[in-house]
């Protein structure tokens, strides 16, 4: 008898085109909820802190690919460059610039996503496109070693208006198209579980779901000392 948590990415995954990856958006929950999705079958899986990914990954098996979806703190980068599979959240040129550094020094080529900003809230990460064209066209990135950018990732609004959604994720998918054949781009991640239907409606090839598969996270209370 499956877990509760494997049928549910079971299900989920019956819902979804083979081609599109579903990365588990793990973080905040305990090891043994990741065991048990592992036990489903889930490989990939998504964290946003740097020091809670690096202790997940090395208490659980070794053949997870670990996706880092947050922003990053570039003097964290090394304690992820052994293993990190994907970078999703690339939203400077001082952070890729940082993750060459440090795969060059592990031997490693990582691969990572130029975060993109598409939603109207002010407070969201991202690069606008002329940042994500310079970037793609510098210098820099035609010599580097250690990291390749694979594609693009966004965030939509926190919204129901699903009008406002499908000009986001239509504007991000246009941009997508433009850059896929020339800089050989494999993935575009949009969509999380209020909105992963319509961003691959849209052109999404990896959705980040978290609370669809989990339940809704409980974050630690803040200290009121
Ligand atoms: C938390 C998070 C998700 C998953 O959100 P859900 O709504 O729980 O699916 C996806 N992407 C990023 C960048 C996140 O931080």
């Amino acid at each position: 008898m499956p877990n509760a948590i494997a049928q549910k990415i079971k299900a989920l995954k019956e819902q979804i085109p083979s081609e599109v990856t579903l990365v588990a958006v793990s973080k905040t929950k305990p090891i043994d909820i990741l065991q048990m999705a592992y036990d489903g079958g889930q490989r990939v899986f998504g964290e946003n802190k740097i020091q809670e990914m690096s202790r997940k990954w090395a208490e659980l098996p070794k053949d997870i690919h670990w996706h880092m979806i947050g922003h990053v703190q570039t003097n964290k980068v090394k304690y992820m460059a052994p293993f990190v599979a994907l970078v999703h959240s690339v939203d400077s040129f001082k952070l890729l610039k940082e993750i060459d550094k440090q795969g060059r020094k592990n031997n490693r080529c990582i691969p990572c996503l130029l975060q993109v900003k598409i939603a109207a809230e002010e407070e969201k990460f991202g690069l606008t496109k002329s940042q994500v064209t310079d970037i793609l066209d510098s210098d820099f990135v035609a010599q580097m070693e250690g990291a390749v950018i694979v594609g693009l990732m966004g965030m939509a609004t926190f919204t129901d208006d699903k009008e406002q959604l499908t000009k986001e994720f239509s504007s991000l998918q246009l941009f997508y198209q433009q850059l896929k054949t020339p800089y050989q781009f494999t993935t575009l991640s949009t969509g999380m579980s209020a909105d992963y239907p319509l961003a691959i409606a849209l052109g999404s090839t990896m959705i980040r779901v978290g609370s669809a598969l989990f339940g809704h996270r409980e974050y630690p209370q803040q200290s009121t000392a």
